[in-house]
């Protein structure tokens, strides 16, 4: 069987796939119809495109970063600045081309899941673009923490759900919105905010976060006339990374290069295990359920991976580090007074991992950092951490 035949089943080897019950199955099965209909729709790519560029302000920039380059005098490092995107992040492409996707199924409704509130700000601001209800499912103890996140999703007119089961964190706000699914599919969609969950959602996030790689390519060559020798990315869930990857990952001698928090390290201590409804690399604790982590990037806090970062770490494609909450609090300054973009704390970790890496390589090696966010929504957590 091709790659290709793999991936329309939800495979990346043995990772991925769909374990959820029948009912939930079902709305998967149309999902992946309506998603498989319209990814080469002429029409429908025209206007993912139109409002990439009128909402969300792409194409962003491929930054050279000149000064810490020089500084270290090792490879040259570039930045793809998602930083730039409206509401701060990459998380809005993949927000924009799945409403589209409700849209023509017919969904006068979106539901979503999140954690530190990242996702659910994306998808409450292009559901008040679009005129969509939007309800936003979030663990109670998550809604405490961030409460100006929730005011947020509240201003931009998204009804926000405090989700007490559990332990009122981000799996069981994932559980509540796939409840809220399964009662009212008919209409409503749910609008998952990474490269995980079960087939289809891996490869349909995965395809609208190419957009990453699609300009990265081109401007690169446009700007150096050659591939870079690798493409860092920081992974949480491993949308950004698998975004920033996908248009390289035929070009065999590109490094790719995936840097997660060592408070969480999935792929380089993960087992193979079965977690909200799909298989990958997995945090497990001795009875077998799913780890907590503590990284002080919420957007990186997530003991699993997508599946195919799975394959690509096991096949050797990819490869994946690790870097500490110590030294990505260090490359959040650096960045910052070097070049003057403050980073989000996530994208911090790709940026301690580019720099150690840009030292070992010679100056005719280009370095692209993905620049997953920006780090205005992190200035009063670091405030707090190098003050106290
Ligand atoms: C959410 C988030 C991440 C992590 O999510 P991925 O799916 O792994 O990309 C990384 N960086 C920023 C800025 C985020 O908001």
């Amino acid at each position: 069987m091709s790659m290709r035949e793999d991936e329309k089943r939800g495979y990346f080897g043995e990772f991925g796939g769909s374990f959820i019950p029948e009912e939930l199955q079902k709305v998967m099965d149309i999902l992946e119809e309506n998603f498989e209909n319209y990814r080469n729709d002429p029409e429908f790519i025209e206007e993912y495109k139109y409002y990439l560029k009128e909402f969300v302000g792409r194409e962003n920039p491929l930054t050279y970063a000149k000064n810490i380059s020089e500084k270290f005098g090792g490879a040259k490092i570039y930045l793809k600045r998602e930083d730039l995107n409206h509401t701060g992040a990459h998380k809005i492409n993949n927000v924009i081309g799945q409403i589209l996707l409700a849209k023509r199924m017919g969904a006068k409704r979106i539901i979503a899941e999140t954690g530190a509130g990242q996702h659910g700000v994306a998808t409450a601001t292009a559901c008040a673009m679009f005129n969509m209800d939007c309800t936003v499912y979030m663990g109670k103890l998550d809604t405490e923490r961030q409460a100006l996140n929730v005011f947020r999703m509240e201003l931009l007119g998204a009804k926000v759900i405090s989700v007490d089961a559990g332990q009122g964190r981000l799996k069981d706000a994932v559980d509540a919105a796939l409840g809220d699914l399964v009662e009212n599919y008919e209409n409503t969609f749910y609008l998952l905010g990474s490269a995980v969950g079960p087939h289809p959602f891996p490869s349909m996030v995965k395809h609208f976060q190419s957009i990453i790689s699609e300009e990265s390519k081109q401007q690169i060559l446009e700007k150096e006339g050659k591939l870079p020798t690798a493409v860092v990315a920081c992974a949480g869930g491993g949308s950004n990374a698998i975004g920033a990857f996908a248009h390289y990952i035929d070009e065999k001698d590109v490094r790719l290069i995936g840097v997660e928090p060592a408070e969480a390290p999935t792929l380089t201590e993960g087992v193979p295990a079965v977690i909200h409804g799909f298989k990958c690399l997995t945090l497990l604790d001795e009875d077998g359920n799913p780890r907590p982590t503590y990284s002080i990037s919420a957007g990186l806090d997530y003991p699993g991976i997508g599946p195919e970062h799975s394959y690509l770490k096991e096949s050797g494609r990819a490869e994946y580090v690790a870097v500490t909450g110590d030294e990505a609090l260090e490359a959040f300054q650096l960045l910052s007074k070097e070049e003057g973009i403050i980073p989000a704390l996530e994208s911090s970790h790709a940026i301690a991992h580019a720099v150690k890496l840009a030292k070992e390589l010679s100056k005719d090696d280009i370095l692209i950092v993905n620049l997953s966010g920006r780090g205005d929504k992190d200035v009063e957590q670091v405030f707090k951490m190098i003050n106290q």
